[in-house]
């Protein structure tokens, strides 16, 4: 990496950072220009940096659109990325491994997300044996809102010459997911039924936050296949209690939720993870705010709140 002879503050104060720290090069100006270089572990991260870090940042995705992140293999290049990058952002707890273990050689700031969140912990029949956390705190707004700051702290430390940008952009996002956070209050409230059956376990921190009971066909990693007492299990549950929805995710075959849906007599919809939006829902602007609504939209259809 050679510096650039028109640099713009940012940058000046982020190589200032990196140069102080430790020997090395500096950040990735070559391949971001004059912004901030981050690399963001899936989607949900690539969002928040973004929409903190503005123009000010230019952010990678190590989950291609449309590929599901748990347990992430990286390529060559995406190991560079994280090596190279001023700010990385992953989700520990076992979640995506590759990227907890290539995180030693980043030579910018590495910030595990959820470190300073409250957990939930792996059931017992679990049988992804990498997790030590239930990873998907995202899908909880109140938490998401957290991962938000954490951002803004992170990004206004590395470029302080930011930080004011940062804050405002953090406060504008956080005001929008206190607002998606009141309609799930508000539209979850007054529902005739409280459970909800997905395709795998990713919506344990949504089911905590607004009262609901998830009951997931795999764990907490997607390609677990349920072994066939817990179809039985499951098919009795879903006619026992009146349960109307088989939820499927776009990035999963749904092959389960429909063999269950076809013997129980209900339907299947998608109720989305929002591990990864797929290419026709970024081509459509879609984000995080508008999948969670989608999603609460279809919540309220299935449990039959008033
Ligand atoms: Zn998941």
């Amino acid at each position: 990496m050679t510096l650039r002879t028109t640099l713009r503050p940012v940058l000046a104060v982020t190589c200032g950072l990196v140069l102080a720290g430790a020997a090395g090069a500096c950040g990735s100006a070559g391949s971001s220009g004059d912004r901030l270089s981050i690399v963001a572990s899936f989607y949900p991260l690539a969002e928040a940096a973004q929409r903190v870090g503005g123009d000010a940042v230019s952010v990678t995705d190590l989950t291609p659109p449309g590929v599901e992140p748990h347990d992430l293999e990286l390529t060559p290049s995406q190991l560079g990325a994280i090596a190279d990058a001023d700010v990385v952002l992953y989700l520990g707890g076992g979640f995506q491994p590759a990227v907890e273990d290539a995180v030693s050689s980043a030579s910018g700031r590495a910030v595990d997300v959820s470190a300073d969140l409250r957990t939930l912990p792996v059931p017992a029949e679990e049988s992804e044996p990498t997790l030590t956390a239930d990873p998907h705190v995202w899908l909880d707004p109140v938490l998401y809102r957290r991962i938000v700051q954490e951002v803004d702290r992170t990004l206004s430390e590395v470029a302080p010459a930011q930080a004011a940008s940062f804050h405002a952009n953090a406060d504008t996002f956080g005001r929008q997911l206190e607002d998606l956070d009141a309609a799930y209050r508000t539209g979850l409230e007054h529902c005739a039924r409280d459970e909800i059956v997905t395709s795998h376990a990713a919506f344990g921190y949504l089911a905590a936050r607004y009262g609901l009971t998830q009951v997931p066909i795999a764990g907490l990693t997607p390609d677990e296949e349920p072994a066939p007492q817990r179809l039985a299990d499951l098919k009795a549950l879903v006619e026992r209690d009146g349960i109307t929805t088989i939820f499927t995710e776009e990035l999963l075959s749904p092959d389960v939720a429909d063999t269950i849906a076809r013997e129980t007599g209900t339907t299947t919809h998608v109720l989305s993870p929002i591990e990864s939006l797929t290419p026709d829902e970024l081509s459509s602007g879609a984000d995080y705010d508008s999948v969670m609504r989608r999603n609460l939209t279809e919540l309220r259809r299935a449990l039959g709140c008033s």
